[in-house]
């Protein structure tokens, strides 16, 4: 037995940003568990914290900040660990003065092989070089869904983006792993997984596309009832995956689609691999197949150059197309990308008002899209968290719901009819 072991050493692990770091962090403390540490969740004293972090936006790397300078109160003698996106891209004396061990992405694992050098002597140099090396991970926490890691890594080099700097080439995990940890899952009680990584539908095996095959083997596994597609790119988003959807009930009539923007100069300065009329296509093509699928899209606004006029090619193609909501990012500059050397930066004002427009619109779509729904009947998973005496859950095409936390109806698929919407903007459901 280490001495760490025998101290009992007490192990938080903070997760900030994307999904894929939730199904690495789950990981990560499954081993450690397994290691033998008492891991201890939500804001408790522990001996050590364990920041997996993101660098998507400066305001994540601010919260990453925020969030080492509450440990340190929270418990001075700890000892604080970063790994991930910011961790990888950040490599400053500062930074470096503030934790005692700093991993990025390739070798975030290694803190598995770590912990006992973390006491021992507080400096460890890092060595985060990019490699083919894939680790697989899945989420258990949630018990209503697993996020599942299938991929990693992007070769694409949007001009805005620092994850495919700080996450490296894209890579994925063999079709028979991915298969095995859903039966892994489906074996813990979880009846939805949501396929997560960098850039999904550039799965591929034997370095040929193959996120179709692996929808095939996916539908396969009995028990697994609802896979979520979650985020993918409009280019990789073949007509027959979407048929395949339309033909199979557990892949979820639910698609999210990074558009960035709808004006196709925009988009060139972006680097993106489409043009809005590809985007148009496809969501066209779910809606012909899939009357009731819920398509969200992500914009950025702001980004360098762009004009009163482009936002509004932008506006109005979202207003135009049936996109049901929106995340909307205001164009965040980011260190080492191209778009961060480029003449027009747009003030933050101007970023601000334009953010503003395209959530109100955002949300007159979704309430258009909820109102579409109502008195129909839906497939509904109920999740396990309880609040105000009530518990949420989620049509297969995603609309939110609500139901008396009494019912008892935690982790279990119910038929349900969509009633009426409470201030929320949450369905009151009926069993049927
Ligand atoms: S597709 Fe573009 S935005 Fe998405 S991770 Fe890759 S480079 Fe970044």
């Amino acid at each position: 037995m280490s001495g760490i072991e025998e101290n009992n050493k007490t192990i938080n692990i903070r997760t900030l940003g994307c999904k894929l770091n939730f199904a690495e962090s789950a990981t990560i403390e499954q081993h450690l568990a397994a290691q033998g540490f008492a891991i201890v969740q939500g804001d408790k004293y522990a001996d050590v914290y364990i920041i997996n972090t993101c660098a998507v936006t400066e305001t994540a790397e601010k919260k990453c900040r925020q969030l080492i300078n509450h440990l340190h109160l929270l418990n001075p003698a700890a000892k604080i660990v970063l790994v991930g996106c910011y961790s990888a891209l950040e490599q400053s004396q500062k930074l470096a003065s503030e934790v005692d061990l700093i991993l990025g992405s390739h070798n975030k694992m290694q803190i598995l092989n770590c912990m006992q050098t973390l006491f021992d002597s507080p400096a460890v140099p890092l060595s985060d070089t990019d490699s083919d090396t894939f680790f697989s991970s899945y989420s258990l926490h949630e018990r209503t869904r697993s996020f599942l890691k299938i991929q990693d890594g992007c070769d694409y080099h949007c001009s805005y983006c620092t994850v495919c700097i700080a996450r490296g080439k894209s890579r994925s995990d063999s079709i028979d792993n991915v298969i095995n940890n859903a039966k892994t899952i489906v074996a813990a009680g979880i009846k939805e997984i949501v396929l997560s990584g960098v850039n999904i539908g550039d799965f591929k095996a034997d370095r040929k596309p193959a996120f179709l095959e692996l929808l095939q083997h996916l539908v396969t596994v009995e028990g697994l009832e609802r896979i979520r597609i979650s985020s993918i790119e409009p280019n990789l988003l073949s007509n027959e995956i979407i048929r395949f959807a339309a033909e199979h009930r557990q892949i979820l009539p639910h698609f999210h689609i990074p558009l960035q923007s709808g004006n196709n100069r925009i988009l060139g300065l972006m680097r993106r691999r489409y043009q809005r009329e590809l985007f148009a296509d496809k969501t066209l093509y779910i809606k012909q197949l899939m009357p009731h699928a819920c398509i969200a899209a992500d914009v950025i606004v702001g980004f360098p150059t762009e004009t009163d006029d482009d936002f509004d090619d932008t506006y109005r193609f979202i207003a135009e197309t049936p996109i049901n909501m929106l995340h909307v990012f205001p164009y965040s500059r980011r260190p080492h990308t191209i778009a961060n050397q480029m003449e027009g930066q747009i003030e933050a004002s101007v970023k601000n008002a334009r953010t503003k427009r395209l959530i109100a619109l955002s949300d007159t779509k979704k309430q258009q899209f909820y109102a579409q729904h109502q008195g129909l009947c839906f497939p509904v998973l109920i999740e396990h968290k309880k609040e105000n005496n009530s518990l949420f859950g989620f049509t297969d095409n995603y609309i939110k719901v609500r139901v008396d936390a009494d019912s008892h109806l935690e982790g279990q698929i119910i038929n349900a009819q969509l009633i009426d919407t409470t201030p929320d903007g949450i369905y009151n459901i009926k069993i049927v």
